[in-house]
């Protein structure tokens, strides 16, 4: 298994070089998602954390960490307008696992500007207004989490497209202070996914047994319709604009 060359920095951070992190890579794509995060949780300890909305992949790695490294650090982002079916799922996990599950809010006065301003419902306005909500209760609250954090784990997957199609397994966060992002489920597909859920009795969100094929905030997310790709449901509204809220990208709102 790789064993990165680790340089610490002033305030005692891991960090890689750019040649590191795609070696660390190229080393890391044909491993299974257990041995890369046993490398990980093995490498980074707690100051790496899973960061999941508790989706489908989010589960498969919260359920394969609690067996291999369960003290992992495991977080997710309450934005105030997720569905039912998602906080009963956190509740669900948290009794299941003996996994402690770190919540981060939005800052409640940034919110109370936007929301007096734009309206509580902002999103459905603009795409410019949808990616402001998007920024406070999403983008702002995992940065601050991510501060003190040399790595962190992601659900992502190659299958979801869009700027996802070329996931790497690991690259380097520009966005959250140039820290290591590991996406050990990023070849995996949607029948690997359930297969793996399946025989494993990992809880999931019981939206998709309603036709949801991804699921974020519920004003902002609905089933698919037949034919239409995986992330089709999540802002439907929007027509020709990425399927992204921003963590994933270097989108910004203006
Ligand atoms: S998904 Fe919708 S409600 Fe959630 S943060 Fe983004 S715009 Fe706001």
């Amino acid at each position: 298994m790789t064993k990165p060359d680790i340089k610490k920095n002033k305030s005692t951070k891991t960090v890689f070089s750019e040649s590191e992190a795609t070696k660390i890579a190229e080393d890391l794509e044909f491993k299974s998602a257990e041995d890369i995060l046993l490398w990980a949780t093995t490498t980074f300890r707690q100051r790496l954390v899973l960061s999941t909305s508790f989706q489908a992949t989010g589960m498969v790695i919260l359920d394969m960490l609690s067996k291999i490294s369960p003290d992992t650090r495991v977080m997710t982002l309450d934005t105030g307008r997720l569905p039912k079916a998602t906080y009963d799922l956190i509740d669900q996990v948290q009794d299941q696992y003996d996994m402690q599950i770190e919540v981060q809010y939005p800052d409640s006065d940034n919110l109370k500007k936007i929301v007096a301003k734009h309206g509580i419902n902002m999103f459905y306005k603009s795409y410019s207004l949808r990616l402001l909500c998007c920024e406070k209760r999403k983008l702002e609250p995992l940065s601050k989490a991510l501060v003190d954090i040399d790595a962190w784990i992601t659900g992502l997957t190659r299958q979801q497209g869009g700027t996802r199609t070329s996931t790497p397994k690991v690259t380097i966060d520009h966005k959250h202070n140039d820290i290591l992002k590991i996406n050990p489920i990023a070849d995996w597909d949607n029948k690997m996914i359930w297969q793996y859920i399946n025989d494993n009795k990992v809880p999931y969100n019981k939206l998709y047994d309603q036709g949801y094929t991804s699921i974020g905030c519920d004003p902002c997310t609905r089933p698919i319709e037949k034919n239409e790709d995986d992330r089709s449901g999540r802002w439907w509204w929007e027509k020709g604009m990425p399927k992204e809220c921003g963590i994933h990208t270097f989108t910004k709102s203006k």
